[in-house]
């Protein structure tokens, strides 16, 4: 069952949300509510800001050109995110859009892109990642907003593995079987700090499969036999992860 109504906006807010608090909303926003959704005086608006919980909340006395909001009763409290890093090699444009709202959907708490040795594209628009993990936690009733990290060479990730965080490596060349048991065999369990890493499009080079082997407690999964697109991968690996080790168990 949901726990959380759809039927009304749901607002990511920066500011601290209290009861009985009023925010004035920044330009985008108000232009939104006011001018987008054409909502009215007392409309309701949930917010919530990613550490305080969800808030309802009502459209406050507003100009032409600025709203505000007056914060009501807490509807849910703050969640805390498993701490599930998701690695991955930059993709293009739509793809990297896509790969960012599902991975806030399945539940990851750290975007993190890693530069591969043959990694083509190395820039990497993250205000526009940034954008999108805004839009899929507000639309999908998400408590906890994922970070995105700044771009990291994985040879320099990989050397400074910290001894704690659990590597899970998805590899296509791994014999297939069932992924969740793989994790269940390599001790993966629920409150550890993970880390999924996904590679890229053109696969690794062999020193990088080489590093990823020599990380200890890596787990490598398959994931079936065929050869998924990255974005596919993360979806399907972040799955089998929530259901060995995460919180589809409840
Ligand atoms: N190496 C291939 C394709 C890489 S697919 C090539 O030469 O083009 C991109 C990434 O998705 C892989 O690095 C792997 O992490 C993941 N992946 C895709 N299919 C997979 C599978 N069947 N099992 C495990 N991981 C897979």
């Amino acid at each position: 069952m949901a726990r959380y109504d759809f039927s009304a906006q749901r607002l990511y807010v920066d500011a601290p949300l209290a009861g009985g608090a009023v925010l004035a909303l920044e330009r985008d926003h108000s232009n939104y509510l006011l001018n987008v959704l054409r909502l009215r005086p007392g409309a309701l608006v949930i917010v919530f800001n990613g550490r305080d919980g969800e808030w309802r909340a009502n459209l406050a006395e507003a100009g032409k050109k600025q709203a505000g909001l007056r914060i009501g009763e807490r509807l849910r409290p703050q969640d805390s995110a498993c701490d599930l890093q998701l690695l991955f090699a930059p993709l293009k444009h739509a793809r990297l859009d896509y790969m960012v709202q599902k991975a806030v959907e399945m539940g990851a708490s750290v975007l993190q892109p890693v530069i591969t040795r043959r990694t083509q594209a190395a820039r990497v628009n993250l205000e526009r990642m940034r954008a999108n993990v805004i839009e899929a936690a507000e639309q999908c009733g998400v408590l906890s907003i994922p970070s995105v990290a700044q771009e990291a060479k994985l040879d320099s990730l990989l050397a400074h593995w910290p001894a704690e965080r659990r590597l899970i490596f998805c590899d296509e060349d791994e014999a297939v079987s069932d992924p969740v048991a793989a994790l269940r065999r390599g001790s993966i369990k629920p409150g550890d700090p993970l880390a999924l890493l996904i590679g890229p499009e053109g696969g690794f080079d062999p020193a990088e499969r080489k590093a990823i082997a020599a990380i200890q407690g890596a787990v490598s999964i398959s994931l079936g036999p065929r050869i998924l697109r990255a974005d596919t991968a993360a979806v399907a690996a972040l799955a089998a992860v929530q259901i060995a080790a995460g919180d589809w168990q409840g």
